[in-house]
Order: structure tokens, then sequence, then C-alpha cells
């Protein structure tokens, strides 16, 4: 029995955390669209926007105080990212190190949180890269072909990952991989276990990295181990008992990811409703016409539903309540909603929206991922018609 029933939980509505936001905005307004414009253009990771939220302790939040962090709620970390994105910025360069260092907090030894968690609160070893997809396989993850074949005390990777995002820009790695042959294991979810692979010592030594240029600067990459070696003691948890470990984070990943996309409707609402009530054509503000108006009407509307979803589910999160439905519900929402916004504001831009300078192309493009990472909109609809509605299993 939970110690907390659902009925009893309060969920805060408005600008909760009002210190974290009024910091965060302040570090984003020295990060305008100019700095993401060029960044873009030479393909390069945020080092500085990075290292000042670092510094600023944001990055640590979730860390509890006796490894050096901050030790606050999830909502916390939900209300950083948030505001990342309502600022026009992208915390697609550092949100991982929130999620990721979940799996380690839960399932790692004493020693390897005393190990690693202090240096990754004081900005000086970087959890940042997650690789868990493969080109071949997708999102049918059970079926991954990475091999961690145990050699004495140490585990041997052979295999190749895609998509493996800020990998370049990361000290550590939190790999899934298989240690079991799917063939000798009962069920296909079994025999998976996770690696915290340190990039450092591997690199050049059975690992290659290589950059993958993607339609937005997300930093990713394709990773590839051949005889790569990991110290027996960075198995994280139990072996091949990883993939429940993966699943076990996913519904904070989904929380945290939500909320950027809901910083992004926000961010695309804002600029819609400056420009349409400055641009003039038929002798009118363009925002004077229905037809323009509505689209950011209706998207407002969306992403307020979307935030008291989002809400619910950090909430029973934090209640330690199962909030399985109450994620994937709040990232397809928010990822919808983030989505029509930036629909509504490319087009009441006209061709204006195609200009640069305007960041909407650039927001525009960086809120589409939502509908297809960290999860698909359609395995979400999966999830919720299988496991909240009961009807038959369909993958
Ligand atoms: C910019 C970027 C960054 C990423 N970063 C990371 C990272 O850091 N680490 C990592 O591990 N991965 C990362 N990913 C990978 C991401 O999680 C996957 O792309 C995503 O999970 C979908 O997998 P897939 O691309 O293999 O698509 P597929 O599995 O090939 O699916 C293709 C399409 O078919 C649909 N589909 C598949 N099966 C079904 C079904 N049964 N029913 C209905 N529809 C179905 C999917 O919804 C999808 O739209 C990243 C991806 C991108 C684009």
């Amino acid at each position: 029995m939970p110690a907390t029933a659902q009925e009893d939980i309060a969920v805060p509505l408005g600008e909760d955390f009002a210190d974290i936001r009024e910091g965060i905005r302040r570090i984003c307004a020295d990060y305008p669209g100019s700095y993401w414009r060029g960044l873009e253009s030479r393909g390069e990771y945020p080092t500085a926007f990075v290292r000042a939220l670092t510094q600023a302790g944001y990055l640590g939040a979730l860390i509890p105080e006796e490894y050096g962090g901050a030790g606050l709620p999830l909502r916390a970390g939900s209300v950083i990212l948030e505001e990342i994105h309502a600022a026009g910025c992208n915390a697609g360069a550092c949100h991982a190190q929130m999620y990721i260092m979940g799996t380690l907090l839960r399932h790692g030894s004493e020693r390897q949180k005393r190990e690693y968690l202090p240096g990754i609160a004081r900005g000086e070893l970087r959890l940042q890269a997650f690789a868990v997809t493969e080109p071949t396989t997708g999102t049918d993850t059970t079926k991954l072909k990475t091999r961690a074949v145990r050699d004495g005390d140490h585990y041997v990777l052979h295999g190749q990952k895609v998509w493996t995002s800020r990998a370049l820009h990361s000290d550590l790695m939190l790999v899934l991989a298989r240690t079991t042959p799917r063939e000798q294991v009962a069920k296909k979810t079994q025999g998976l276990s996770v690696f915290l692979l340190d990039i450092r010592e591997c690199r050049g030594k059975g690992l290659e990295i290589r950059p993958l240029e993607a339609m937005i600067n997300h930093n990713t990459t394709e990773v590839f181990f051949d005889g790569a070696r990991v110290p027996a003691q960075n198995l994280i948890g139990e072996e091949g008992r990883g993939f429940g470990y993966i699943l076990d984070g996913m519904n904070a990943e989904r929380i945290l990811v939500s909320s950027e996309a809901l910083g992004d409707g926000r961010w695309f609402t804002r600029k819609a409703v400056a420009y349409a009530g400055e641009r003039v054509v038929f002798d009118r503000p363009i925002g004077q016409n229905q037809a323009v108006q509505f689209p950011i009407a209706r998207a407002h509307a969306e992403i307020e539903a979307a935030d008291l979803m989002l809400r619910k589910a950090a909430a029973l999160f934090q209640a330690g309540l199962p909030c399985g439905e109450a994620a994937n519900v709040a990232k397809m929402l928010a990822a919808d909603a983030a989505w029509h916004a930036a629909e509504a504001c490319m087009q009441c831009h006209g061709g204006f929206g195609y200009a640069r300078e305007y960041d909407v192309e650039r927001k525009w493009r960086e809120t589409r991922l939502f509908q297809i990472a960290p999860v698909s909109t359609n395995l979400v609809l999966a999830y919720i018609a299988e496991h909240v509605l009961g009807m038959p299993r369909s993958y």
C-alpha cells in the first residue's frame, strides 16, 4: 500500500519553483537566437550554455544531497527544462543527464554512486550519452544485437548503436547490450544488461564514435563497439535485468521531455501573438483575422491541457505511485500541442517563418522531434491501448 493515495495528491498550479524559473530565465537571456543559429551553422555543441547551467547547479538538481546534488523533486527538473525551451533555447544538449542519472541512482551499487554521482553533480563528469537504439532493430528494443560477453573481470562489447546523442560531449555512456542470447532466455526482455561505459577509457580501444548529420543540431552519433572492454564492476544492477532498469527510467524521461515540448509550445505562441500583432497586411494587423487567431488560440488551449497532465504525472511519480498512463499521455499531448503551436507560428509568419533570423524554422524543426523521439506517438498510443484500455497487444 503506498503511503499516499491518489486522492491525497495535490498538484501545484501557476509558476511553481519561481526562483528556479527566474534563475533559468536569467541564464537563457545570455544565449539568444543568434547563439543557437551560430552553433547550428558550425555544427557545434552549446558548451558555454551547458557550462552555465552546470555551474549554477541546475544539471545536478535531481541528484540527492548525499551525493552532492540539490536533491530536488522531478517537478523541479521539469520546470528547468520547460523554462529553457520557453526561452527559445534547447536543453537537448544536456537533458539526458537528468534521466540517465536516475538509472544509476535507482539500480547502481553504492560504490558506483559514490564514484560517479558527486563528480556529475560538481560538473566535472559528464553523463550525457544513452545508447539504446540500434540501426536494424529500432523500436523493437529487445531484438537489439549489441553483445556483451564476460571475459574475466571485464565484459567485451561488439555491436552498433545509432542516434546516440552527445556521445562526443560526454565522459560516460549508459549502454544496453545483450548478455544472454535471445534463444536462451524464457522472455525476450530477459538477458539484457546495462553498463556504465567510460568513453575516455574505451575510445580508440574497440569504441568508435562518428558524428551523424541530422535535421537539427543535436550532436548525435553512431557508435561502434568492436571489442570495447568494460570492467565488470561497471555493470548496473544484476546481469540480465537491464531492460527493466531502462523501462523504469522511462516515465521520468517522458515527463522531462514533455516539459521541453511544453516550453516550446509557450515560445511559439508568444512569438506568434507578437508577430500577428505587429505585422500589418491589408491595412490591419494579421492577428485581427480569426483564421490567424484561432490556430494560435487552439494551440494555447492544448498547451494548458498538456501542462495539467504533465503536473499530474510529475506528482504521481514523486509520490511513488504508478504514473505510466499519465506520463505517456502527457508526452503525447505536450508533443502534439507543441507541434500545433509550431505550425500556427510558422503559418502566421508567412515567408518570414523561413528566414533563419526569426528562429521559427529552427524551433519548428526541433519540436518536430518529439513526435519521434524518445518514443514515437504510435508507441505511446499502443501503450495506452494495451496497458490502459486493456486492448490486445498490437506488436
Ligand atoms: C535527433 C535524435 C536523437 C536521438 N537520441 C537518441 C539517444 O540519445 N539514444 C538512443 O538510444 N536513441 C536516440 N534516438 C532514437 C529514437 O529514440 C528513435 O529514433 C525512436 O525511438 C524511433 O525508433 P526508430 O527510429 O528506429 O524507428 P522505427 O522503430 O524504425 O519506427 C519507424 C516508424 O514506424 C512506427 N512503428 C514502428 N513499429 C510500430 C508499431 N508496432 N505500431 C505502430 N507504429 C510503429 C514508429 O512509430 C515510427 O514512426 C534519437 C533519435 C533522433 C532522431
